[in-house]
């Protein structure tokens, strides 16, 4: 049993992009006192379905400085992998990006030192593009623009080579993933649950753990309770989602 989990930033604030540091502490050691195995991407796709310990990702996206703050040095300490994906074009500034709502504060992301220092800790950093766009909003030639230059960045700053996406907003359409495939080996969206064997790595589920607020409620996250929780979770968010269009 695998699952990927999402953080945006670690702060107190409340928000809708925030989560708990203290809470995320608990997380990340409750994960480890149910048994589950804090992996990287790789490991998880390269092994799937033949190792009988359930498995976690840590996954933040945006790049920010509070995940630099709170959990560089636990990570760091418990020797826990997790990925990040950055916003190329706003490293160094905050996530004021155009199609930012007006629901998420204004926040402080890292610059390209705080990412190598992450990198140098394990963490491994992939694209979530330059500009966090609608990917499915954008033509063709801006859509390539986006992977093809956020990849290049990240691999020119890091000298390492990036395989990794995530889409903004976790929305796109088959041409969008269809563009990501000819730059990257995998990329995760929003979609809400845990993976499954045939999941195509272009398209690989992920919870927010938005929905994990005060964790010790939700402990064990592997247990039938919370997956039970999380599955009419996701059932409602996608009632919410058509009546939107
Ligand atoms: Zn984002």
């Amino acid at each position: 049993m695998d699952l990927i989990l999402t953080f945006h930033s670690l702060d107190t604030s409340g928000s809708v992009v925030s989560y708990n540091p203290d809470e995320f502490r608990q997380v990340v050691e409750g994960l480890l006192e149910e048994g589950v195995a804090l992996v990287g991407l790789d490991e998880m796709l390269r092994e799937e379905g033949t190792s009988g310990q359930p498995r976690a990702l840590l996954t933040f996206d945006d790049g920010f400085s509070s995940v630099h703050e709170h959990a560089l040095p636990l990570l760091a300490e418990l020797g826990v992998p997790a990925l990040l994906y950055v916003v190329t074009g706003w490293v160094g500034r905050t996530n004021r990006w155009p199609t930012q709502g007006a629901e998420a504060p204004e926040l402080d992301l890292m610059d390209w030192s705080q990412l190598r220092e992450l990198q140098a800790a394990g963490f491994e950093l992939g694209s979530h593009t330059v500009e966090h766009p609608h990917l499915a909003d954008l033509t063709e030639e801006e859509l390539e623009r986006e992977l093809a230059n956020s990849k290049r960045q990240l691999e020119d700053e890091l000298q390492q080579g990036v395989r990794h996406f995530s889409y903004p907003y976790g929305t796109y359409k088959s041409s969008t993933t269809e563009a990501v495939r000819k730059h990257y080996g995998t990329a995760t969206t929003t979609d809400m649950r845990w993976l499954e064997a045939n999941d195509d790595p272009l398209l690989l589920p992920r919870v927010d753990a938005y929905y994990l607020r005060e964790p010790r409620r939700w402990a064990p996250i592997f247990g039938a309770r919370t997956r039970t929780y999380l599955k009419g979770r996701a059932a409602l968010r996608n009632v919410a989602s058509h009546l939107r269009r």
